[in-house]
């Protein structure tokens, strides 16, 4: 099997193989990807939670000036519900549901910072417009729950209040 390139979906010959996080590239996708994920573990340990992410496109405190496209990001976490189910067998107030409720925000918050990230990268200070879908699948090794966000990255000012003006207007 040939190898195909993990970006633009080029055929790899022997000679182009860059590997970079568990995928190949070829030599013209590879810095950029290269570039990427050196900024992506910066971020992951620098931290993004000012990037701020609404489901609204077009937010009332924000002044969006710049849209920079679609930015997605993933998480999947494995539940280990029958180790929930005896700490919740003592706790009149959880239950089985509320132990699947804490794995649900535990991979909304994931998803959440990776999305934080990809929006970083693409030098975006904030994303609109999110969308987020939850799974609860059932795998051979147990159920886990997937969670996918989509958003458009945009660069935003703060909207200052306008006392004089009607909402919208910016002054
Ligand atoms: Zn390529």
């Amino acid at each position: 099997m040939a190898k195909q390139c993990g970006e633009c979906g080029i055929k790899l010959g022997f000679r182009s193989l860059n590997h970079i996080d568990g995928v190949d590239y070829c030599d013209e996708c590879a810095p950029r990807i290269k570039a990427d994920s050196v900024k992506r573990k910066e971020l992951q340990k620098a931290g993004v939670q000012d990037i701020f992410v609404v489901t609204m496109s077009d937010p009332p405190d924000k002044l969006v000036h710049k849209t920079l496209g679609p930015v997605s990001a993933r998480a999947v976490v494995k539940l280990d519900i029958l180790q929930d189910f005896f700490v919740n067998f003592m706790d009149d107030f959880g239950g089985r549901s509320g132990a699947v409720q804490r794995y649900f925000k535990k991979a909304e918050k994931a998803a959440l910072q990776e999305l934080r990230i990809e929006a970083a990268i693409v030098g975006a200070n904030g994303v609109v417009d999110l969308r987020a879908n939850y799974d609860l699948m059932e795998m051979k090794q147990g159920k886990i729950i997937l969670v996918n966000m989509t958003g458009t990255a945009v660069r935003a000012a703060t909207a200052q209040d306008s006392v004089t003006g009607p909402p919208g207007t910016v002054g």
